[in-house]
């Protein structure tokens, strides 16, 4: 069982999530996991030219369904996918992410230890991705040079 945080391939998670190893899966993952951020659709498209796009729609969403990866939206509306942390775990997997609309950019926060939230009654949570925009440090202070 690969732990969280703990470095491995394309390869190794296709196995243990018991996912026969294909082209489709092994270039979305190859493309994901060494980022460790979201990467948007646009870029995953770009990048896996000769995956048709019924079979790229169809390997995002097996690898979303087993837990190798999760998607979340910009305030565009634009699909980004994470690595998910793929661990049949009961904990409640907390992912939150920072986008600035100024470069597009989708930075992730270390994983949360501690994450409070209120549920409604009965209802079990199980995963948490949150988006938080904002400014990026960069694009900030390119704002500060041309206020100048
Ligand atoms: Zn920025």
């Amino acid at each position: 069982m690969i732990k969280v945080n703990e470095k491995y391939d394309a390869e190794t998670l296709l196995e243990t999530l018991e996912l026969r190893i294909t082209t489709a899966r092994l270039k979305v993952l190859s493309i994901i996991i060494p980022v460790g951020a979201a990467v948007s659709i646009s870029s995953i498209k770009r990048q896996t030219k000769g995956v048709n796009g019924i079979t790229l729609y169809k390997t995002l969403k097996t690898l979303e369904k087993k837990g190798a990866i999760y998607k979340l939206f910009d305030l565009s509306g634009t699909a980004y996918y994470a690595p998910g942390r793929f661990r049949a775990s009961k904990q409640l997997q907390t992912y939150i992410h920072f986008n600035c609309p100024g470069c597009q950019k989708m930075i992730a926060s270390p994983p949360q230890k501690k994450f409070t939230i209120s549920l409604p009654k009965g209802f079990k949570a199980r995963l948490v991705a949150l988006c938080v925009w904002g400014k990026c440090a960069i694009c900030r202070k390119k704002e500060s040079h041309l206020m100048v």
